[in-house]
């Protein structure tokens, strides 16, 4: 069997779904991919049962993913997104019983999303032994963020001593999108400064100086920054103070406050954008308030970065809202042309699945959407080893 020779099997484990995908890194061609939703809760058990499942889909199809493994004629690597890497992980890495108890060790930073993505690791090593396994971490790209922008101004001891600081996440798309930018303007990664905005349902912003970040929206968790779908973003710290000793809300139920019940969703009880305009059409005050509010937050980050970086080349939108909203792109941007900032209408309304431009030629700032491409982006990490 020849059809799977030198793909890559990209798996992004949630805590409770299993997302895969089966490419050719090279060329990024699409063999199969899919998702395996709400296991534990179906007759599902677990993400070993989720993964057995997808190698019967696969099979069903004509592929068998076991079938010279670890030969040339077999899968090449297996690529997992792994959410946090701490201190530990700056770079992709070939995953072995080390590692994998590292990332494990780890979940107390991310205890929704590492203790899935070990176990996603786990049953992958012991389905595919001879395949090596890589760990592409969203933490990766900006692990050498600069002092000023990684630190909390908390106690510096504490700090050291746990790890406190802003890691970063949404990183492998931060860094495939700004690599997109510089190919799509024909100049060198090294000298194109750029702001990425990443828009989905988790949303983060980044600053990229020649390549390397400089800053970004998210922090120890992916929980601070932009206004997400469920999720608050920048808060007073004090409030959760508040909601703790005036209203006695157990640290659990401030998490499930926080992380899943505020943001769109908390505001105007819709996180999916389409659902969200939907009702500002009908005329809900809400859903208007919620999208003020987003956009407030999300023109707050670009003039942060743009004051960060001091000349910026590019501002790209990525990611499910950044790709298909056209007036939050333009509502993002609105009114910035002493900066040089110009999103053109006409341009900004067509509907694409390429990179484009959405300002004009000749503006000093290029305004970009950029689809991103996480799975790819891991595949070719994954298939560099
Ligand atoms: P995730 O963070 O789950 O990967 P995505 O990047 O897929 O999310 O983005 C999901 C968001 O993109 C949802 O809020 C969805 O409503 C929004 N979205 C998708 N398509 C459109 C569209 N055509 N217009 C506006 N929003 C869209």
């Amino acid at each position: 069997m020849t059809a799977v020779a030198g793909t890559v099997l990209v798996l992004n484990s949630g805590s409770s779904s299993l997302k895969y995908q089966l490419l050719h890194p090279d060329t990024g061609e699409v063999v199969h991919g899919g998702i395996v939703e709400r296991i534990g809760e179906t007759d599902v058990p677990d993400h070993k049962a989720a993964l057995r499942l997808v190698f019967d889909e696969f099979a069903a199809r004509g592929l068998d993913l076991t079938d010279g493994a670890g030969t040339p004629a077999g899968i090449a690597a297996v690529g997992h997104r792994v959410v946090h890497g701490g201190r530990s992980f700056h770079a992709p890495t070939v995953i072995d019983d080390h590692v994998l108890s590292e990332i494990r060790r780890l979940s107390s930073l991310a205890p929704l999303h590492n203790p899935a993505n070990a176990q996603g690791i786990e049953v992958a090593r012991e389905l595919l032994p001879q395949v090596r396994q890589v760990a592409v971490f969203d933490t990766a790209f900006f692990f050498d963020l600069p002092g000023a922008a990684a630190t909390y101004a908390i106690d510096r001891e504490l700090a050291q001593e746990h790890a406190l600081r802003r890691y970063g996440f949404h990183g492998t798309s931060h860094q495939y999108v700004s690599e997109q930018v510089a190919a799509f303007l024909g100049r060198p990664n090294a000298e194109v400064n750029q702001i990425v905005l990443h828009l989905g349902n988790g949303a983060s912003a980044s600053a990229v100086r020649g390549g390397r970040a400089v800053d970004t929206s998210m922090g120890l968790t992916p929980l601070e920054g932009l206004v997400m779908g469920t999720r608050t973003g920048d808060i007073d710290p004090g409030l959760v103070l508040h909601l703790g000793r005036s209203l006695g809300m157990s640290i659990d139920e401030i998490d499930e406050l926080l992380n899943r019940k505020s943001g769109l969703k908390g505001l105007a009880g819709e996180n999916d954008f389409r659902a969200l305009g939907a009702l500002i059409e009908a005329g809900d005050e809400d859903a208007k308030l919620a999208y003020d509010v987003y956009i407030h937050r999300l023109r707050r980050y670009v003039g942060a970065y743009l004051v960060d970086l001091g000349r910026v080349d590019a501002i790209a939108f990525t990611a499910g809202v950044g790709e298909n909203a056209a007036q939050v792109r333009a509502d993002a941007l609105a009114g910035l042309e002493g900066f040089g900032i110009v999103v053109d209408p006409e341009r900004n309304a067509v509907r694409s699945g390429e990179p484009r431009r959405i300002s004009p030629d000749d503006a000093p700032v290029a305004v970009l959407v950029v689809p991103t491409n996480e799975e790819l982006a891991i595949a070719r990490d994954a298939a560099r080893f």
